[in-house]
């Protein structure tokens, strides 16, 4: 993995606990740098700080985006809401905030990377609690009878199913299910409620779908 970060102690640190969990480390200490080591090695996952002495590290992601499809989790002192939406708008893939806690990095890379695994190696059916989906027959069951969605409220589902854990921004989840250029952001709230009508248990106390406020929804990982 690559670690971009310009303050020597962190670098210590993680690379310290990371190689003693059996992580390769690369280290990169400005933007340029970074790119330059994500071009010409094949790296599995980037721990990408904002504050670098070149390049402001939303526009690192913004450039990498164009040519890399590596998980990126950000690590940053900076914690207003606007940041993250901006750093996962962008492509972040999580988002951690400094002082951190090791051992939450951990948790967070290793359901990172879970999610990058092939999708070959990963399970069809995907058991929710007492919902299942069968994503290769597009079926959706709920206490074993079957769910009827909408093809709009099926392909917002299976971007959640596939990111379990993540959380996703209502621009996120816009463009890939309308495509890049629609801008309704309200469609997402509206779905997200008839997916949690047909789905939730209690859809006013939701247990698969959970609104992370300002920011947008996350399925939750282990429901
Ligand atoms: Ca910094």
């Amino acid at each position: 993995m690559l670690v971009v970060e310009d303050d020597r102690q962190i670098v210590r640190t993680l690379r310290t606990s990371l190689q003693a969990r059996g992580y390769e480390v690369l280290a990169a200490n400005d933007g340029t740098t970074a790119l330059g080591v994500l071009r010409s090695d094949g790296v599995d996952l980037v721990i990408l700080d904002l504050g670098l002495p070149d390049l402001d590290g939303l526009e690192v992601l913004t450039r990498l985006r164009t040519f890399a499809a590596q998980p990126v989790i950000v690590l940053t002192v900076r914690d207003s809401q606007s940041d993250k939406v901006a750093a996962l708008d962008r492509g972040a893939d999580d988002y951690v905030i400094k002082p951190f806690d090791m051992e939450e990095l951990l948790a967070r890379m290793r359901a990172t990377l879970r999610r990058f695994a092939p999708d070959d190696a990963r399970p069809k059916l995907r058991r929710f609690g007492h919902v299942e989906i069968d994503l290769e027959k597009k079926l959706v069951t709920r206490n074993g009878v079957k769910v009827h969605l909408t093809p709009t409220e099926y392909q917002l589902l299976v971007a959640f199913v596939t990111h379990p854990g993540k959380l996703l921004t209502q621009r996120w989840l816009l463009s890939r299910i309308w495509g890049p250029d629609y801008q309704e952001e309200t469609n997402v709230r509206v779905h997200v409620g008839h997916l949690r009508r047909k789905l939730e248990e209690d859809p006013s106390n939701p247990r698969l779908i959970l609104t992370e406020p300002g920011l947008g929804y996350r399925w939750a990982e282990d429901a």
